[in-house]
């Protein structure tokens, strides 16, 4: 049996075409095509982690009482791998996505995977499917997406914990997020729901959180807005975060404000990124808890200039507005400039600082890259 980091490789025997898989690549969208194989490894209470293997991706078998579909046991991780001008790939710290898991894990009660399995599996998957990381030598943002995840598979009823569990590593190429450009997104205020609660699972990265916020998503787009921002549940003041990525507000005097990770948002390796690099271009960052009244009292009189949302899928993306029932609070005003670098330029700069670092286009002096 195979050590929890040593893989077997079993080659696809029917891999897609190099003509199907330049024409995923010439358009691919987001999410909606894979890569030929995947990675799994079993999970099980005698034998621990075991049973590593590459394989051809494709339908899982599990029993119809596996736990994972009843009681929703399952954790993911978002992360995305980078070709460099050289042909070399590479991925943005990774050991940051080992650690969200295992922190979902303990909190999903499911057994917590390695670091170096979690990155041998990564690597493995990219390795082996490397000519569908994109190349961005035309200077587009396209790259892979790993999308690792871990189900509770036990056949049970019973609700405890799962004694057996699978983890597995998907791949996705993801053409630029913004295929027309990077555009301000409208915001949605949620008032007749919460993503998290005190206690709850809103730090961990698990299926349930993103289940239970889609009824938010559905009303957000009836009122035309392609995100929503949820606040706090107790006493529905504080800025949390969107439903997929965090929020960032840029003051008028150069300082920064994000929500503090206190157990209801969830900690974005974007968002510990930007933090970083915020304070290294001079910005005095904070991470504080910050009200709706503050945010909508200081995007109406500019004392907030800019607001953004960040995340591994979009990177950073401006935030154009935010809606309740009752109003809309526009960001730079009116008049604001359809030059996102003249109405947004800590934002873009921001931005073009860390796909920089992430495209190899700019040193990589913290060692983020592996
Ligand atoms: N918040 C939520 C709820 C998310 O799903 C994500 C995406 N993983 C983020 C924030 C951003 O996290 P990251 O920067 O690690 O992608």
């Amino acid at each position: 049996m195979a050590s929890s980091t040593e893989f077997v490789v079993a080659p696809s025997e029917s891999p897609a075409s190099e003509a199907d898989r330049l024409e995923v690549l010439a358009n691919p969208g987001f999410g909606v095509h894979f890569t030929d194989h995947m990675a799994v490894v079993d999970h099980t209470e005698a034998d621990g982690w075991h049973n590593g293997r590459v394989v051809e991706y494709g339908p899982i078998a599990l029993d119809p009482a596996a736990c994972v579909l009843h009681y929703a046991q399952e954790i993911f991780e978002g992360m995305k791998a980078y070709r460099h001008a050289d042909g070399s790939i590479w991925t943005f710290r990774p050991e940051k996505n080992a650690e969200r898991i295992r922190r979902s894990a303990r909190r999903m009660a499911l057994p917590e995977i390695p670091e170096d399995t979690f990155l041998e599996a990564i690597r493995q998957v990219t390795a082996l499917d490397e000519a569908w990381v994109p190349d961005v030598s035309d200077g587009s943002e396209a790259s892979l997406y790993l999308r690792p995840f871990q189900i509770a598979t036990e056949a049970f009823l019973g609700v405890r914990p799962a004694k057996a569990s699978q983890f597995y590593v998907i791949a996705s190429p993801a053409g630029p997020y913004f295929p027309s450009g990077v555009k301000p997104v409208d915001i949605w205020v949620s008032q007749n729901y919460h993503r998290a609660g005190f206690g709850g699972t809103g730090f961990a990265k698990c299926g349930g959180n993103y289940a239970a916020s889609m009824a938010a998503q559905v009303e957000a787009a009836e009122h035309g807005c392609a995100q929503v921002m949820f606040l706090d549940d107790r006493e529905e003041k504080w800025v949390e975060e969107l439903g997929g990525m965090n929020l960032f507000f840029v003051f008028a005097d150069g300082s920064i404000v994000t929500p503090p990770t206190s157990g209801t948002i969830l900690e974005g390796v974007t968002r510990m990124s930007l933090v970083e690099l915020g304070r290294d271009l001079g910005h005095d960052v904070q991470e504080r808890p910050i009200s709706l009244d503050e945010v909508s009292a200081g995007v109406a009189d500019g004392t907030i200039s800019e607001v953004f949302a960040c995340g591994t899928a979009a990177v950073i993306t401006p935030v154009g507005s935010f809606r309740t029932p009752e109003k809309t609070w526009t960001v730079g005003g009116e008049d604001r400039s359809e030059e996102l670098d003249e109405s947004f330029p800590v934002t873009m700069k921001l931005r073009t600082t860390l796909t920089d670092i992430q495209y190899g286009r700019a040193e990589d002096t913290k060692g983020w890259l592996h």
